[in-house]
């Protein structure tokens, strides 16, 4: 495990050097190392040279988009592992949330503050480290008909096959899980399970815990049916008919 005295390293990938040089300068001035690359091939280079703890990712780039850099890491075992946070110039909801549908763990909608881009990394980090710190303080395990979730070696599998998560997806499942049988609205998913307070839940879109259900009962095979929709309300995990 990553000593706490490190600071965390980000790799900015953006075309637009300007926004990159800002990123840079805000992450920089708040602690993190950071690596700026200006196209998707370069960034895929650095990330597979020196693997960050973070990745910041335009999807709008020239020749290798950033949607293609986002699939081509979570494809690849060696990097699937790394949150990511996206960066959209796109108004459209559709376009917006595609990329949350490609494994995106959050993203920002631009123009967007320094300041919101420094707490949404800072979000990010902490519960990947949370996630990642289980592992060695134990906690609980869950178990939902084939699924089991060990919290403290931070491990899904599902009839003893592992079922690869992002730390967010991680997160959420756990969240749900925990609360078995209770609706959770999506704003109290964003605090607990994105780790943002309840006053940067209410500026997060709500479509952001859609995406990450839909992608997650994608991954949870027929317990993927336990993740019910509360019309109007959220989410609550329970067997279905129960
Ligand atoms: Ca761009």
């Amino acid at each position: 495990m990553r000593k706490t005295r490190t600071p965390p390293r980000v790799l900015v990938v953006e075309d637009e050097p300007e926004i990159a040089a800002l990123i840079a300068y805000q992450l920089t001035r708040e602690g993190y190392r950071v690596e700026t690359a200006l196209h998707g091939a370069t960034g895929l280079d650095a990330l597979h040279r020196d693997l960050p703890d973070l990745l910041v990712l335009d999807r709008m780039l020239p020749e290798i988009s950033g949607d293609d850099v986002l699939k081509a890491l979570r494809g690849d075992p060696a990097t699937e592992a790394v949150p990511v946070l996206i960066l959209t110039a796109k108004k459209d909801e559709a376009d917006r949330i595609q990329g949350l549908e490609l494994g995106a763990d959050d993203y920002l909608t631009k123009p967007f503050s320094p300041r919101e881009l420094v707490l949404r990394v800072d979000a990010i980090l902490r519960r990947t480290r949370a996630a990642r710190g289980a592992a060695s303080g134990g906690g609980p395990i869950l178990h939902a008909g084939p699924l089991r979730l060990d919290a403290g070696a931070h491990f899904v599998t599902l009839e003893d096959e592992e079922v690869r998560l992002t730390p967010t997806e991680f997160r959420l499942l756990r969240t749900l899980m925990e609360r078995r049988g209770r609706t959770q609205s999506r704003r109290q998913l964003l605090t607990e399970a994105w780790d943002v307070d309840p006053v940067a839940a209410r500026r997060m879109h709500t479509r952001t815990v859609d995406m990450h259900v839909r992608r997650l009962r994608g991954k949870l095979g027929p317990v993927g049916d336990w993740i019910e929709t509360v019309r109007g309300f959220g989410y609550r995990f329970q067997k279905p008919g129960a």
